[in-house]
């Protein structure tokens, strides 16, 4: 709606890489406006007697120039955009009048209707920049927001794939892989990209440790590939999952391979990866919540804790120690004293543990078990070194299950007695 004398204000992306951009003041405002004008590569001027601690943090990383004083007219000069960030009306107004005097747009924190522009409420989606101007209400304008950014979040109603809808012909554009690190197990832990990417697929092809329910919500022309129904053994295996990337890749689609936890934490995304580069195609790599950080913690246990853990070591258990395959030193590992996570442990427990006593580690150690971590099957068990294969076993507890020894397993008991 246009009101006359109040004109509706013209919508604007402003392109400001290596454009000079100043901030006047370093308190809380000018902490929320300065990272999106880094990000959008602006060169920023800072002016301010004083700066938070955040700002201060830009100015040592050498992101932007920072003037330890009050403005100055000059200040201005070659700038394309200044933003007011002080309280004081009579110092905005001064910046406004420099502003105006050399016609660069001024946006004012502290009077809308004294400002030349107006910074919208933005959500950002990939691609995407949603912004919004409320008429004059900032609230309006983050209410919309909010809004506009549930419906592009909601499943239903994610953005339109980037790919040709289905039977459309196939353009030049050439495909792409994502690998994308599904989380442990609770789909809500899967990342905002893994999930946007996940909506944009053409293809998929999924882990048997991905969350189904992540599943049950693609768009139904996806390809769905289940990675775990593939025949063959391990290694034939990895290489047709191998070649179903980048044969899908290859004709045009946008495929994203969804593993557990992170696709790098013994995924055999990092041998993905090397095929598609081998075939030429690009790949993304989006990082995942891991099983060996996120089941722990859900169990209860902080893979380290001040005064008792500084350090925390990832294994796989997936060979016995004496296996002539493995490349973990257990005596090494015996002989630390922080967090010790062992994944895909279960079968060889008994030997690990073992081994572990042999080469010194204190059989009473604290150790935890914990199965599905994250999901609506989640078991755990807490027991010691000496005894956590035996109370696995009574427990009936199986795979995915990931191992935890060390004293942060009771880090965050309460104090008994
Ligand atoms: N890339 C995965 C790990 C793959 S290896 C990640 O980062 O989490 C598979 C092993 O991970 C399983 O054998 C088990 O040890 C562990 N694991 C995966 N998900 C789990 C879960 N939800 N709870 C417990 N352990 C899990």
């Amino acid at each position: 709606m246009t009101a006359p004398g109040n004109p509706s204000p013209y919508p604007l992306g402003l392109r400001l890489a290596v454009r000079r951009v100043v901030v006047v003041g370093g308190g809380a405002v000018a902490t929320r406006r300065v990272p999106a004008l880094l990000d959008a590569g602006a060169d920023v001027l800072l002016v301010a007697p004083e700066l938070t601690p955040a700002l201060r943090a830009h100015v040592d990383a050498g992101r932007l120039h920072w003037e330890p004083r009050r403005f100055v007219p000059a200040d201005l000069d070659g700038a394309w955009l200044v933003q007011v960030a002080v309280d004081d009306r009579a110092a905005a107004a001064a910046v406004s009048a420099a502003a105006t005097e050399r016609r660069i747009f001024c946006v004012r924190a502290d009077d809308r209707t004294a400002a030349t522009a107006w910074t919208p409420a933005v959500t950002r989606h990939g691609p995407v920049t949603v912004a919004v101007l409320g008429g004059g209400d900032p609230h309006r304008a983050k209410a919309t927001r909010d809004a506009i950014r549930t419906l592009l979040d909601a499943r239903q109603g994610s953005p339109q794939p980037l790919s040709p809808p289905p039977g459309a012909p196939v353009d030049a554009r050439p495909g792409r892989v994502a690998l994308v690190g599904a989380g442990p197990g609770d789909p809500e832990l899967i990342t905002v990209k893994g999930w946007r990417l996940l909506t944009e697929a053409d293809v998929v092809v999924a882990d048997r440790l991905v969350p189904g329910l992540l599943l049950d919500e693609l768009r139904s022309d996806v390809e769905l590939v289940d990675a775990s129904k593939i025949p063959y053994g391990p290694s034939r295996t990895q290489e047709e999952i191998n070649r179903i990337l980048v044969d899908r890749a290859l004709a045009g689609a946008f495929v994203v391979r969804l593993k557990g936890g992170d696709p790098y934490v013994f995924g055999r995304g990092g041998e993905e990866l090397l095929a598609c580069a081998a075939a030429g195609v690009p790949v993304t790599v989006v990082p995942g919540v891991t099983s060996s950080i996120a089941a722990p913690a859900v169990a209860g246990v902080p893979v380290t804790h001040r005064g008792v853990a500084h350090e925390f070591t990832v294994v796989s258990g997936h060979l016995a120690p004496d296996h002539p395959d493995s490349l973990v030193s257990w005596p090494a590992l015996a002989a630390l004293r922080g967090t010790l996570v062992i994944l895909m442990g279960l079968k060889n427990l008994s030997a690990i543990t073992a081994t572990l006593i042999a080469y010194g580690r204190d059989p009473a150690t604290p150790a935890a078990v914990v199965q599905e971590g994250t999901t609506s099957g989640q078991r755990s068990l807490r027991s010691t070194l000496h005894a956590v294969a035996a109370d696995v076993t009574a427990a009936g507890m199986r795979p995915p299950a990931i191992v935890v020894v060390g004293d942060a397993v009771t880090a965050l008991d309460p104090p008994s007695g």
